[in-house]
């Protein structure tokens, strides 16, 4: 089954309005028109307007960081999923582990973010993954079998094409560690045989699932090659064109 690759750019809590619009602008033309593989990029919600102007007239998405499960009310600081959609937004990502770790997202808040992304008509990028601590005392399947099982009351089959996986190891990520394309393979093999057993086998093997965790240029092209890696996502490296460019370049264009 072959999957559109998808490269993604988690912009975090970083960079101007001024600074964004021109790597948006940057990244638009590294994307140019290739229709083979899908581009998005997540900047901070404050510049997600003028992203998506500065994307306008290239196939290139602009997403947000996070959202809140509720469509509004008494949530100071918090944004909404239709807030989100009015302002254009195409995708959310949802469950990013400094959301889970950093902020204390539990597995039943994630499920609920995602089915408010996905009733308001956006796509949604979860993300799961284990800590160092899990992964060194044989945990890591357990921990992803309980965080996708965890989103089964919300997926249907009606929801394909507007959701993806992005299976990031807390300990690669912002780390400069990276999971070696074996670890990172057999991780994106065990997420698709769990969403198997919730979505069934047809739709598991066409939903995509990123690895994100220290991707650079230099192992885009190794962990793109593995069979059940179906795009990247990336943070630090996706803050400067030098380095988004080339790993953008690693997935086919056509
Ligand atoms: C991320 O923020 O999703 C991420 C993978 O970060 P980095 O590439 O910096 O490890």
């Amino acid at each position: 089954m072959s999957r559109m690759p998808i490269i993604a750019g988690n912009w975090k809590m970083h960079l101007t309005r001024r600074r964004a619009a021109a790597l948006a602008r940057a990244v638009a033309a590294a994307q140019g028109q290739a229709d083979g593989r899908r581009c998005v990029v997540f900047p901070a919600f404050v510049h997600l307007e003028i992203v998506r102007r500065n994307l306008k007239g290239s196939n290139v998405q602009v997403g947000a960081q996070n959202c809140h499960e509720m469509k509004e009310g008494a949530f100071t600081g918090e944004i909404s999923a239709p807030m989100l959609r009015d302002m254009g937004a195409q995708q959310v990502l949802v469950g990013h582990s400094e959301r889970r770790h950093v902020f204390g997202e539990t597995d039943a808040r994630v499920a609920a973010k995602l089915a408010a992304v996905l009733a308001n008509r956006m796509a949604a990028m979860v993300c799961v993954g284990e800590t160092l601590e899990e992964r060194e005392s044989e945990r890591t399947l357990e921990v992803l079998q309980r965080q996708i099982q965890a989103l089964a009351g919300v997926l249907r089959a009606e929801h394909h094409g507007r959701f993806s996986v992005a299976y990031e190891p807390v300990w690669a990520i912002g780390t400069g560690r990276t999971a070696t394309p074996r670890v990172a393979q057999e991780a994106h093999a065990a997420v698709r045989r769990l969403l198997a057993g919730i979505l069934g086998a047809e739709m598991a093997a066409r939903t995509p699932v990123l690895y994100g965790g220290s991707v650079k240029p230099g192992n885009a092209d190794e962990l793109l090659g593995q069979p059940d890696v179906d795009g990247l996502l990336v943070g630090g490296a996706s803050l400067d064109i030098e380095s988004f460019g080339p790993i953008l370049a690693a997935a086919p264009s056509a």
